[in-house]
């Protein structure tokens, strides 16, 4: 087959070569994982069991009909006994298990959408109309596997699988919740249709540490299952089925790359100092507790951001994690950090992040109820979560870290809401930090335009670019057709974040920057020309990061920003931002 090559929005560094894996919408409503070698007739077994339910199901639907009950109603029970029974329902998805070591539910759906493909282009009416029975047939299966035992594979299980070595996912779209889910997998690389750089399914990939790109398109109906693929993560660049020569090229750019993160290892435990004697804090972004492990082993000072609204995706119609469960994983986090500060940030829930159970009904929702409007409109909820986190202050440095502030009232009434969260642990008797710090992200224009009122009342600001970004420049950030107005250099975002680090530092307030330009290697020199201090970043990313601030001169920064900061021309700003490497 001919090579070609997609080009989108690169969004996780580093080159995937392995075949691709078409995910479809449907697959990613029910559980999808691969099935270890040992393991694939008991899944097998499974679906044949599941099957088998489903028609003695139907058998006694079909006993117990009524004997007036209309005929149609017979005749409609033996068409779906008709197709439970025939090879492409009860035997293809079990090739597909078998090959492709699917689990049971998502072989049975790979199967039923490709079947769903062929009933769309037929062109008698009737027949095509059968899709719905097909559907049907496919719903009541599916209902009996997931009340049946899954055969989830346990860490590290699957590690070594030559099979699992390749897979590329390949989708339309993968929400921030459905890409969590591929954190145990090996899935080696993502491709998306859709999706912008910034956009939380590309954070996730990025903290996963797998080569990403997103606005790709077509892309997961231009390729096909099992292709081969290349995913060059620094260049946006999908390339599928590759010449011989062409493989052999990235091969060597993987190898090459492979070299210099081992080197980047070394400087693990050297403080990150500049050469001037500047000491600067390199914190880690995390999603969930399991993820302080690589922050340990990147040699993070701390997390700078937990993003706790992870914690609150993804559980389907299941309630809120109770006070009780927020607590163990906050406490989890403060452990593993062993005594280096833990920023949690409190549910910033909403646009692309939205809960299982929250009703999609707003027309703009990045501008809508989302963070810190969500939780003052849900005190329970809000309290819950204070409560947990402010018992995890026993365990080590804990801070609270409120996002998407605008208003003068927003400061209030949380501020209000942790004295209450705090009464409501005293009446219980229950132990917490007092002094646990507070602090304000700083990422609406708003709030950047409006520091004195933060602070005066906060005890520390952190900056959120990606949102900073797209609400300054108005662009969704998950919107790859804007995607090329997404700039992290325009004058106004520069100005703003400049602003908000020196009134911070005149305030005496630590200020961070939290947003992914804290990990971006060709901005670190402008951040620490602007006086910032404090970066968060993903462990992957900060090695190298270190390796800059190891390699920069503030003295020799400073003038050049003079320049940058009275700039207004992009390309005279992106020029002098690049000369700032080469000093
Ligand atoms: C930000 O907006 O920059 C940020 C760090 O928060 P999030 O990406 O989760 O919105
Ligand atoms: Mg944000």
């Amino acid at each position: 087959m001919a090579s070609f090559s997609l080009h989108g929005i690169p969004v996780s560094r580093g080159i995937a070569i392995g075949r691709a894996h078409i995910l479809t919408p449907a697959a990613l409503d029910v559980k999808h994982y691969l099935v270890a070698e040992e393991h694939l007739e008991a899944e097998v077994r499974r679906l044949q069991d599941a099957l088998a339910a489903v028609h003695r199901e139907l058998q006694t639907l079909w006993n117990e009909l009524p004997k007036d009950a209309p005929t149609e109603l017979g005749a409609f029970i033996d068409v779906h006994a008709l197709i439970l029974s025939d090879p492409m329902i009860s035997e293809a998805p079990l090739d597909i298990i078998r090959s492709r070591h699917y689990n049971a539910e998502w072989a049975l759906l790979t199967q039923i959408d490709e079947l769903s493909a062929q009933f769309d282009e037929i062109e008698d009416a009737y027949l095509r109309e059968r899709k719905a029975d097909i559907q049907q047939v496919a719903e009541r299966v599916l209902k009996v596997l997931m009340g049946s035992e899954q055969l989830m594979p346990k860490q590290g299980e699957l590690e070594g699988d030559e099979f699992l070595a390749q897979m590329i996912v390949v989708a339309h779209d993968i929400s921030p919740a459905d890409m969590l889910k591929f954190r145990d997998r090996s899935f080696i690389g993502f491709v998306t249709d859709v999706g912008g750089q910034n956009s939380h399914t590309a954070i996730v990939a990025r903290s996963l540490d797998i080569p990403a790109a997103v606005g790709m398109s077509q892309a997961s109906t231009l390729i096909q299952q099992d292709d081969w693929v290349i995913i060059d993560g620094d260049a946006g660049v999908v390339i599928v089925t590759p010449s011989a020569q062409v493989l052999e090229q990235y091969r060597e750019r993987q190898m090459v790359a492979l070299r210099a993160r081992k080197k980047l290892g070394k400087l693990k435990k050297t403080p990150a100092i500049t050469k001037d004697g500047t000491a600067i804090a390199l914190m880690a972004n995390i999603e969930l507790p399991d993820d302080c492990e690589h922050a340990m082993e990147s040699g993070a000072n701390g997390v700078g951001l937990f993003r706790s609204e992870f914690l609150f995706m993804g559980r389907g119609a299941a309630s809120m994690p109770s006070e009780d469960e927020q607590y163990e994983q906050y406490r989890r986090a403060v452990a593993a950090m062993k005594g280096r500060p833990v920023t949690i940030r409190t549910l910033d829930i909403g646009a692309d992040k939205p809960l299982d159970q929250m009703e999609h009904t707003a027309l703009n929702p990045a501008l809508g109820l989302r963070a810190i409007r969500y939780c003052l409109a849900e005190p329970q909820i809000f309290l819950t979560q204070l409560r947990a986190i402010l018992r995890a202050s026993m365990h080590g440095k804990v801070r609270i870290l409120i996002p998407m502030m605008a208003h003068a009232f927003e400061i209030d009434q949380s501020l209000a809401m942790i004295k209450r969260a705090k009464a409501q642990l005293d009446d219980r008797g229950e132990k917490y930090d007092p002094d646990v710090k507070v602090g304000a992200m700083i990422e609406i224009p708003a709030a950047a335009l409006a520091l004195p009122m933060f602070v005066k009342k906060m005890d520390f600001l952190s900056i959120g670019t990606n949102d900073l970004i797209q609400y300054t420049l108005a662009i969704d950030r998950v919107d790859y057709e804007v995607a090329h107005l997404y700039n992290p250099l325009h004058p106004a975002i520069l100005q703003l974040i400049s602003m908000t680090i020196a009134a911070g530092h005149k305030a005496g307030i630590e200020v961070a920057v939290c947003g992914e330009m804290a990990g971006d290697t060709k901005l670190t020199r402008l951040l620490l020309g602007m006086g910032l201090r404090e970066f968060s970043m993903h462990p992957s990313q900060l090695l190298a990061v270190k390796q800059e601030i190891l390699n920069s001169d503030l003295d020799s920064i400073a003038p050049q920003m003079r320049k940058i900061m009275r700039a207004m021309d992009p390309d005279a700003i992106a020029d002098a931002v690049m000369a700032l490497q080469v000093l």
